[in-house]
């Protein structure tokens, strides 16, 4: 016969047992779960395919958004030291990513960030009343305590300078999820970005799955102008890879001025 004590000890345990087979089973939810851009793995149901990926259905804070109505507003400016290379590349079947050796940051006022990634939209994902650019860069940094910073930048067929969209361009890999070495073609971040700086704040997710909240967005407004062929390899490799524009819900996006 249990004792009072033995009982609830025994429940205890048993309660742990459940919760831990929760949390494992949770975390792998998600693992192996195809989502894509089009039909039934799609956008509109990416929040009922897996269930940690719940926001992607009923967030309140999403990206994208149209930043067409943004505020204007007394916003710090952004300064980038970016001072290393993009290390290796890969094509992840979502995107094409260039993943980025330590040592370039990100200054927003007070906040500092580290340059982590950077990988690509065609069409963009932020609009401007209602109108995509061709594409759109996202440059990805963390803070120490974990906040994610995105840089968005708009990409738009024209004249371009540096050679560094010539290198992207020779190492955009069409075979997908194998991770090639780009080192040697020194991808020099800061060539990746618009002469002026302003840009339209907010906060919001991340564009896929599992569309986590917090993230803080950047975007800037004067597009950069990039080989009109690196759009089309873009395109063609990647395909269609933007998520719609999300509710704003209340929120205001701020333009510095
Ligand atoms: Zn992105």
């Amino acid at each position: 016969m249990f004792s009072d004590t033995g009982v609830t000890m025994g429940r205890r345990i048993w309660i742990g047992v459940v919760l831990w087979f929760w949390v494992v089973c949770l975390a792998q939810a998600s693992e192996g779960v195809h989502w894509s851009y089009v039909g039934e793995t799609g956008p509109e149901h990416w929040g009922s395919l897996a269930e940690p990926w719940a926001l992607c259905g009923d967030g309140t804070r999403q990206s994208p958004i149209d930043v067409g109505a943004a505020l204007p507003a007394r916003l710090p400016p952004l300064e980038f030291d970016y001072r290393s290379w993009a290390e290796t590349v890969v094509n992840n079947g979502h995107t094409i990513r260039f993943d980025v050796a330590p040592g370039s940051t990100l200054h927003a006022g007070v906040n500092r960030y580290r340059l982590v990634q950077f990988h690509f939209h065609t069409p963009s994902e932020h609009l401007r009343w209602g109108m995509p650019a061709p594409a759109e860069l996202h440059l990805v940094h963390r803070a120490d305590d974990g906040t994610l910073a995105v840089v968005a930048v708009w990409l738009v067929p024209g004249r371009w300078s540096g050679s560094t969209f010539s290198s992207l361009w020779g190492a955009l890999p069409t075979l997908e999820h194998q991770r090639y070495p780009v080192r040697a073609l020194r991808i020099d971040p800061e060539d990746l970005l618009p002469a002026r700086r302003d840009y339209v704040y907010y906060r919001g997710s991340l564009t896929t799955p599992p569309c986590t909240e917090g993230v803080e967005w950047f975007v800037l407004t004067e597009p950069v102008e990039v080989p009109p062929g690196l759009l089309h390899r873009l395109g063609r490799i990647m395909g269609a890879n933007a998520r719609p524009v999300q509710p704003l819900n209340g929120r205001t996006p701020l333009r510095s001025r």
